[in-house]
């Protein structure tokens, strides 16, 4: 039985420390470290998932390449099913991100294999769509993909924005739990502002007319709750943040994985901010993310 089935993107991250981010037209060395990282928040969100436990599908396409194969072996040593990762006629998908020592950051994705995925590639699939207790989506794919996943789906299905970009009303009326950040839920809504006050963010939220309720990830401010009825704030928990990249994906997944266990939506938006916070305490992204027990222990 698949817990949760994750639909999306799957990139190798490369990550180049420099001292300075580069303007346009400039170079700027760095040292002689570079690395590696597996990413893209299909690839971060499931593997989050089976960090908490629980038993996680990818649907997604990598290269027919080097980068391809050490990111399938990645998500496979973490206990994550890759049958229906695809190879594509196209290259692996690639995250180059330039940070430097304070934190700033610049990316450029490059989303290869990531957009050769299309819906006719998800038909043998539907049936694993269908039968997984909750769908997990992004939009690092297409947004025929996104719709065609969304409508396959037999469990709950948790769909996360991001990056920002409108989604058709058919998808929306599907979903039941959307996680969008501030400036998602703008795109969505086609407001030209990004509103900072709760009332505002709710009555964006409710106008969007998914099925059920709209989580909003306010970053160190925590998370607002939107529902039908009412909305309210649960603050982050308070800890030394040491990079936030990642905190998002893992905020969704361990949402999805409270609500398997039949918790509100209240106690699940507060165990992802726990799940998310100890995330944020250490380096990286996919590396960053806690196991069920390390949570428990970080309180
Ligand atoms: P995204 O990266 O998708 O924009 P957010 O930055 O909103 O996502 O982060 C997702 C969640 O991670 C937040 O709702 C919060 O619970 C947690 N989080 C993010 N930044 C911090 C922080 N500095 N301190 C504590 N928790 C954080």
């Amino acid at each position: 039985m698949t817990d949760i089935v994750v639909v999306g993107s799957l990139n190798v991250d490369v990550v180049v420390p420099l001292p300075e981010l580069p303007a346009a037209g400039q170079t700027v060395l760095g040292s002689a470290d570079h690395w590696r990282a597996g990413g893209g928040k299909g690839a971060n969100q499931a593997v989050a998932a089976a960090r908490l436990g629980r038993q996680v599908a990818m649907v997604g396409a990598v290269g027919d390449d080097a980068e391809g194969e050490w990111l399938t072996g990645l998500l496979a040593a973490e206990g994550v099913r890759t049958e229906a990762v695809l190879r594509a006629t196209r290259p692996t998908g690639q995250a180059i991100v330039l940070v430097t020592a304070d934190g700033d950051s610049t990316i450029a994705v490059s989303s290869g294999a990531n957009m050769w995925l299309s819906s006719a590639h998800l038909t043998p699939y539907r049936e694993l769509i269908r039968t997984a207790r909750a769908l997990l989506v992004q939009q690092e794919v297409s947004a025929e993909v996104v719709a065609e996943a969304v409508a396959a789906a037999g469990g709950l299905v948790v769909l996360n924005p991001a990056p920002a970009r409108p989604v058709d009303v058919a998808t929306l009326a599907r979903v039941d739990v959307l996680v969008p950040n501030r400036g998602e839920l703008a795109a969505l809504t086609g407001s030209p502002t990004v509103p900072g006050d709760a009332d505002q963010l709710a009555a964006l939220a409710r106008s969007l007319g998914t099925r059920g309720p709209v989580v909003v990830t306010l970053g160190a401010d925590g998370a607002l709750v939107v529902t039908d009825e009412r909305q309210w704030l649960l603050p982050a928990q308070p800890v030394e943040a040491v990079d936030a990249t990642g905190a998002g994906d893992t905020f969704c997944a361990a949402l999805a994985d409270a609500l398997l266990d039949g918790a509100s939506i209240d106690d699940a938006a507060r165990w992802a901010i726990r799940v998310a916070a100890v995330t944020v305490t250490r380096p990286g992204a996919m590396a960053a993310v806690p196991r069920r027990d390390e949570v428990l222990i970080a309180g």
